[in-house]
């Protein structure tokens, strides 16, 4: 069985004083929650005071990157996994399409990352997704399966069980167009198949694929009533603690 993860992605957004004011708001409605996995991933500024916060909790903490270096050393402006984790985090996203887009991240340094992430003890949230023009051009599959060759590379049948990850379709993220549940169980299905082809059924079997884009309130029943969806990437919705604690009560 796949448990669940609802894991929200705050991205540039809350000073430290409103992320703590959200997760303030977000623990108590969400205190009796097991049949899920909850996560927050707010920015670096935040990590070590909302961790602390969150500290007992039944909420996990990402960070939203890493540094793909694990070593200590002269990396300006970068943050190695060691550092995430003495802060409180236990998963970071990777391979975020905004880092694609506006940081020229490649699937080889996404790669780079993971492995850097599974140094340091922290679970990969690893990102894919199609653009509205590859989708247009009937290239969605194609897009969806050189991202996971390339950007899976490393791992191994051992490996590949301890990633979660989102399938985040770009032309959904933010715009209020939320892929129909049907849309998005065909690609995570797919997903599936090609990870059972690069690892193994059974190791496919046992990968949490979650869905991003436009997630709210209002459709995620839907979505997470589909075999292959195993939980969701919420941005957006995720910003206000009443309306991430009420996808997380999604089985309600
Ligand atoms: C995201 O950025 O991961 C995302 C899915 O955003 P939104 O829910 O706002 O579409």
């Amino acid at each position: 069985m796949r448990k669940p993860v609802i894991a929200g992605n705050w991205k540039m957004h809350k000073l430290v004083g409103e992320a703590l004011d959200t997760v303030l708001t977000l623990k108590p409605l969400v205190a009796n929650v097991t049949h899920c996995e909850i996560i927050v991933a707010p920015p670096f500024t935040a990590l070590k005071l909302v961790a602390d916060r969150l500290e007992s909790s039944n909420i996990q903490v990402a960070a939203q990157d890493v540094c793909e270096v694990s070593e200590f050393g002269a990396r300006t402006g970068e943050v190695n996994a060691a550092m995430l984790r003495d802060v409180g985090c236990r998963y970071v996203i990777i391979g975020h399409s905004e880092r694609r887009q506006y940081y020229g991240e490649t699937n080889e340094r996404i790669n780079q990352k993971i492995m850097a992430a599974l140094d340091g003890q922290l679970t990969p949230i690893v990102c894919v997704g199609e653009t509205l023009q590859e989708r247009e051009a009937g290239r969605e599959h194609a897009v969806v399966q050189t991202q996971l060759w390339e950007g899976l590379s490393r791992l191994t049948v051992d490996t590949l069980p301890r990633i979660i990850i989102a399938y985040e379709p770009v032309w959904a993220i933010g715009t209020g167009k939320t892929a129909t549940p049907e849309v998005a169980q065909a690609m995570h299905a797919f997903i599936r198949r090609i990870l059972a082809e690069q690892f193994s059924p059974s190791v496919a079997e046992r990968v949490r694929i979650l869905y991003g884009g436009s997630v709210k309130p209002d459709n995620i029943k839907q979505l997470m009533r589909e075999a292959d969806i195993d939980g969701a990437l919420v941005g957006g919705a995720s910003l206000k603690a009443e309306s991430f604690a009420q996808i997380v009560h999604y089985n309600r």
